[in-house]
């Protein structure tokens, strides 16, 4: 009898063992559950770790950002000019503060904001820019610095990356932002954490995300309007064990990647990720490729789903979501790079310990449904 492989390959899987474990267990143990000490050293080692001068734990990759762009100065009736090429967060929280987000095309190989667009897209009222670096890959920086407006840098999936000069994505100066969720290079389960060089910045970041509280005042006095962004000292504890082992994850996920892209390099109008180029070196936190322009991207996903290969779009346009056209009335056209490379984009299962043959099985999979 043949043996059919019908076991699912996970889309994502976090490495979690007796580090986390141990870490986790001695907080429970303590009974400090939060604003305990384990926040501030989760802090103090993951600005290190990034060469930033520091870090405010949140309770979310989104809280980050939405508090990072106050700390610049968006506010009501600003816009920031973002990517539409994203998760739908990077544009959202700009409405939290009942600014516009302003969309820019992206660029066609790195897929990340293109300066040149940014700036087109740039008025009197641009408050902010926000750059994503999709993928992992960090943007060009220097020419997006070069605009002048204040910059927030969405690092949610960069963990690990290099700027092409060399430095650690996050310790740039500007407030990045990293998210913790559970398919992220390094999970707390739900988090994030934004770094930043000014101490300023920092203040008000700690102030905010605990309800506006002063740190030299009463619990109960509070000096300004604040949020619970609060992360746990469980969750803490849990990224202090995820940082002890990050190189190893992501030279799991780069392993991985390198199979993808020797299995994959031969299939005829398959784009695969972009490589590394000009110093730049992508954080790798997942595997997308955009399939050729003549295939039904969604009858492949279902393909893929048959053989027990879980593959999904990634990213949807944000402009094209139904709230986003209701609200500000966006169509097809206006972002024809991001729409090309948005329709013809999907994630395979990617994670650091992902098996040569789980590699084969996605990859032999696809060039089948692909029938190349
Ligand atoms: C994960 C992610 C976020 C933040 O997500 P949370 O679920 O709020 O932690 C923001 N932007 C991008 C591009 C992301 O991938």
């Amino acid at each position: 009898m043949i043996e059919i492989e019908t076991e699912t390959i996970p889309l994502a899987q976090p490495e979690l063992g007796a580090a986390e474990e141990e870490l986790v267990l001695a907080v429970l143990r303590s009974g400090r559950l939060s604003l305990g000490p384990r926040a501030v050293q989760f802090e103090r080692a993951f600005a290190d770790r990034v060469g930033a001068g520091f870090g405010c734990a949140v309770s979310s990759g989104t809280a980050g950002l939405h508090l990072a762009l106050r700390a610049v100065g968006v506010g009501d009736g600003g816009e920031v000019v973002t990517t539409p090429f994203s998760f739908v967060a990077s544009a959202n929280v700009a409405l939290y503060e009942r600014a516009r987000p302003v969309f820019a095309d992206i660029d066609p190989v790195t897929l990340n904001l293109d300066p040149a667009a940014a700036a087109a897209a740039m008025t009197a009222r641009t408050a902010a820019l926000l750059p994503v670096h999709v993928f992992g890959y960090p943007a060009d920086m220097p020419a997006l610095e070069r605009l002048g407006p204040p910059i927030v840098e969405d690092a949610c999936e960069a963990l690990g990356a290099r700027y092409a000069d060399g430095g650690a994505v996050g310790g740039r100066g500007h407030p990045a932002v990293f998210g913790f969720y559970a398919n992220k290079q390094l999970t707390t389960g739900e988090g994030g954490m934004v770094t930043t060089g000014d101490a300023a910045v920092k203040q008000r970041l700690d102030s905010e995300r605990n309800q506006g509280r002063a740190p030299n005042l009463d619990w109960l006095d509070h000096d300004r309007l604040g949020f619970n962004y609060r992360l746990s000292d469980l969750a803490c504890a849990l990224g202090l064990a995820q940082l002890s082992h990050l190189d190893e994850m992501l030279a799991g996920r780069a392993r991985v990647a390198a199979l993808y892209r020797a299995a994959l390099a031969e299939v005829p109008g398959l784009t695969l990720p972009c490589e590394d180029r000009d110093g730049a070196r992508r954080g790798w936190f997942v595997y997308v490729v955009q399939l050729p322009r003549e295939v039904d991207r969604d009858e492949v996903v279902r393909a893929l789903a048959g053989r027990a290969i879980p593959a999904k779009p990634y990213f949807p346009a944000i402009h094209l979501m139904s709230f986003y056209r209701e609200r500000f009335g966006h169509r097809e056209g206006e972002f024809p790079v991001c729409e090309n490379v948005a329709a013809r984009s999907i994630a395979l299962p990617f994670f650091p310990r992902m098996t040569e043959g789980q590699v084969a099985r996605v990859s032999a999979g696809l060039r089948d449904v692909l029938g190349r």
